[in-house]
């Protein structure tokens, strides 16, 4: 089963609660106040792993929580940091946002990605200590972790993509050519996932190949296959389009070569314009009468392609046609890397008791949901940001409720990890 497409929540893990607690010793009437911090909670993070080719693994699994902070407790001990959750996916696996299908990031380069933040842990009360508030009897409760659905979506990366109808000798190419064993069998329907081989052309100079399941090959069996696969070759910098000259099965060349542009075409206009080599295979099964050679090399020059006989099967003219791979790739662009487009704005919602405010001496402890998810995502060190924070707080009437409660200057306002003095 290949699986290229699935849906996963990921959640970060929940922040530890700060503790209240007192310092109590034998003859010591009453100590002050040390209640440790809660622990952070877990990532979920995004790693590559470059022996995974398809995203079977989330098949059956949906949901992927980090571990929670632990809480804090007395004598100032924070509660233990929660355990990262390292998620594996194939190198290529393009991560979109459920909601708005924005990418978020594209697992191409090796590095990691913090794709749940985990909830900071509460501070306990020995945080809360000021010369005017010795005494706090309040703490704060970790803050949840981050939540997001996403859409995980493989888009492999090759240099070079095969295609071309079934059992045209694609995996037999790329098995003569390269280190990959992809399987090869006289039936249609033989690759179901995608095969990636690694071919070394000369000293410093190798390229990769993909060998992808057929387009015609799951389509024409009512698979529901179709197109999805040529998401594969998306970013292939350069197509081999491999055609069977002699017509071994039958089919006619100059009809296979047009379907096959036809159905790039069809898919996108970018892939049906994708620099593309056609290889005319199993010359070895040519019959010296057949006209199949001239036709397909005329409609080949007239689609503005190259062509180069070969015979996979006894790999004539297969290490000439690498060489010839490797050169035009020297004149290409790099394989695509998609850049991120997701950006998360968080707006206050339109009901005004869409926060609460709890109230110890000159501190106030404003709490909601929108808040918490806010305030994680606000870059304070950005103006705009921290210009958008404002806004919300106004629009959601949080400086008028204050003044009704009788909020004075120069007080403590407290908004998860946000803490500042009021002025009116
Ligand atoms: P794919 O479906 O395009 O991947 O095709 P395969 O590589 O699986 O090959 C299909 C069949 O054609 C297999 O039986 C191969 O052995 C055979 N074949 C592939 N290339 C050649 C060739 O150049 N000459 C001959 N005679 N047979 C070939
Ligand atoms: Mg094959």
């Amino acid at each position: 089963m290949f699986v290229d497409k699935v849906r996963i929540t990921v959640i970060g893990g929940r922040g530890g609660d700060g503790a209240v607690a007192f310092h109590r010793e034998k003859y010591v009437a009453s100590g002050g106040p040390d209640g440790g911090d809660g622990g952070h909670g877990g990532s979920v993070i995004l790693r590559v792993n470059d022996n995974m080719s398809t995203l079977l693994d989330f098949r059956y699994k949906r949901k992927y929580t980090a571990q929670a902070g632990v809480n804090g407790l007395g004598r100032k001990m924070a509660g233990k940091r929660g355990e990262n959750l390292i998620i594996e996916v194939p190198r290529g696996t393009v991560v979109r946002d459920v909601e708005t299908n924005q990418i978020i990031v594209d697992m191409s380069t090796g590095e990691d990605f913090i794709i749940a933040k985990g909830g900071r842990g509460g501070w306990g009360n020995a945080h809360y200590a000021t010369p005017t508030r010795q005494v706090p009897r309040f703490a704060k409760a970790g803050l949840k972790g981050q939540e997001r659905d996403i859409i995980l979506e493989l888009k492999l990366l090759a240099d070079v993509g095969l295609v071309g109808f079934p059992n045209v000798g694609k995996s037999t190419l790329l098995s003569v050519t390269s280190n990959a064993r992809p399987k090869i069998a006289n039936y249609h329907f033989t690759t179901l996932f995608p095969n990636l081989g690694v071919i070394y052309v000369d000293e410093g100079v190798s390229f990769v190949m993909a060998d992808i399941p057929g387009i015609i090959e799951g389509a024409a069996e009512g698979a529901g296959l179709g197109h999805d696969f040529l998401r594969h070759i998306d970013r292939c910098r350069l197509l081999v389009h491999v055609v069977d000259v002699s017509g071994s099965e039958g089919r006619d060349p100059v009809e296979d070569f047009h379907a096959i542009c036809e159905e790039l075409h069809n898919y996108s206009i970018d892939l049906g314009d994708r620099p593309m080599i056609v290889a005319a295979n199993k010359v070895d099964l040519l019959m010296p009468e057949s006209d199949n050679l001239e036709r397909l090399r005329a409609a080949v020059e007239e689609a503005g392609c190259e062509l180069y006989e070969i015979s996979a099967g006894t790999t004539q003219g297969t290490r000439n046609l690498m060489r010839v791979v490797a050169e035009k790739l020297r004149t290409l662009p790099p394989v695509t890397i998609y850049e991120p487009e997701y950006v998360e704005v968080i707006e206050a919602p339109a009901d005004p008791s869409a926060f609460e405010i709890e109230h110890y001496g000159n501190t106030w402890l404003i709490t909601g949901t929108w808040l918490e998810r806010m305030v994680q995502n606000i870059n304070f060190d950005d103006y705009e940001s921290r210009n958008h924070f404002d806004m919300q707080l106004r629009k959601v009437g949080l400086f008028q409720r204050l003044e009704e409660l009788g909020i004075q200057d120069g007080d403590t306002v407290d908004i998860y990890d946000l803490e500042f003095e009021y002025q009116r």
